[in-house]
């Protein structure tokens, strides 16, 4: 295979899916990821399932599944981290040198597995999903959704492909540089462009949500593109010199025309007017406010340096993945607060 690698993993695919409240699909979930894997690998492939703090039964579920399959990786995280930063914690722990990220809903189909490959074959380092159609989701989603990815990219430097989510088939050296990057608010989809090497993308239709809801809110979808923007870019921070320049030139129309008032021998009447102006002022200056404490607040996040994600449980199977059990003993005593099934 035409592969451009910097690591040997220990295993030919890792397929890496962050799980939160997921429990009603998750079985159908773990049948068609497994079928697409074994087709093209048989065993020599991993499956990552991330439980992030989910209030149902999906860690209960990992782990049956865990203990019956020695080729799933059961993650629990020891509460709800997010999507992105699960996704993180599943990358974090990867073996395979080729990886395959999916959500648990089966909203992007397991099967793509086969043409994205042929993909990778040909070259690329990234295969990315992009999505032609959307079924099941309400027009307001899709509406959002493109008007975000549209923003984004009138702002930012990096192109960020639109209308991907982070179904995509990547090789071992683009998530080594993912692990490196110790940046906590994450917009994974963003940094995998920023990587470079070789991107493609793949476009596919996606499936409505197998089972259960959706866990993106508006207000995490929010969340997430203020993520993208403030990781991404420093244009807001410009605005508030673009606003104040705008606010300027309209202060000196404005004493222009109460001059001319003036000389004609009127005057400008209205407290209203006044009234209406400082408010807009005071306005336009908290918002240019808030686009700095933005900016200041993550850096203070940042300067931190928490741990992005904390592990409660890693579920391995000791000579999985075709690991040299020596090799793999000393990979659990390095990681805290591993236990092994089985
Ligand atoms: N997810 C997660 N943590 C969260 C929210 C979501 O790990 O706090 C997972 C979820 O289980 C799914 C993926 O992230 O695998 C995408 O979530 P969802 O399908 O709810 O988002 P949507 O497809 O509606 O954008
Ligand atoms: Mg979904």
């Amino acid at each position: 295979m035409h592969v451009p690698h910097t690591f040997s993993g220990s295993c030919e695919l890792s397929v890496v899916i962050p799980v939160y409240n997921e429990e009603a699909g998750l079985d159908a979930l773990v049948e068609r990821v497994t079928a697409a894997a074994r087709a093209i690998f048989a065993d020599n492939y991993e499956l990552i399932l991330v439980n992030d703090g989910s209030k149902d039964g999906s860690w209960a579920a990992i782990c049956r599944h865990a203990d019956h399959d020695p080729r799933i990786v059961a993650i629990n995280l020891a509460r709800n981290h997010g999507h992105q930063l699960a996704l993180t914690a599943g990358l974090n722990h990867v073996r395979g040198e080729l990886v395959f990220v999916l959500d648990a809903d089966l909203q992007d189909p397991p099967e793509l597995l086969g043409p994205m490959l042929e993909q990778v074959r040909a070259g690329y380092d990234v295969v990315y999903g992009q999505r032609i159609k959307r079924h099941g989701e309400t027009a307001f989603k899709r509406g959002t959704a493109s008007l975000f990815y549209r923003m984004l990219s009138a702002m930012v430097d990096t192109p960020i492909p639109r209308d991907t989510g982070d179904f995509r088939l990547m090789t071992r050296r683009v998530v080594d540089q993912l692990n490196a990057m110790p940046e906590r608010y994450r917009f994974i989809r963003g940094l995998v462009s920023y990587v470079g090497f070789n991107q493609t993308a793949f476009p596919y239709e996606r499936d409505p949500r197998f089972a259960g809801e959706t866990n993106y809110p508006l207000r995490k979808m929010l969340a997430l593109a203020a993520d993208a923007v403030t990781s991404f870019s420093v244009v807001p921070l410009r605005f508030a010199s673009h606003l104040g320049m705008l606010f300027g030139l309209a202060g000196l129309a404005a004493l222009v025309w109460v001059a001319w008032g003036w000389l004609r021998g009127g005057t400008v009447e209205g407290w209203a007017s006044l009234a209406a102006v400082t408010l807009i002022m005071g306005s336009v200056q908290l918002l240019v406010m808030g686009v700095f404490g933005e900016y200041l607040g993550r850096m203070y996040m940042e300067a931190k340096q928490r741990p992005l994600f904390i592990v409660s449980e890693v579920r391995r199977h000791p000579i999985a993945a075709n690991q040299e059990p020596e090799v793999a003993a000393a990979a659990i005593q390095t990681d805290e607060g591993i236990r092994v099934a089985g």
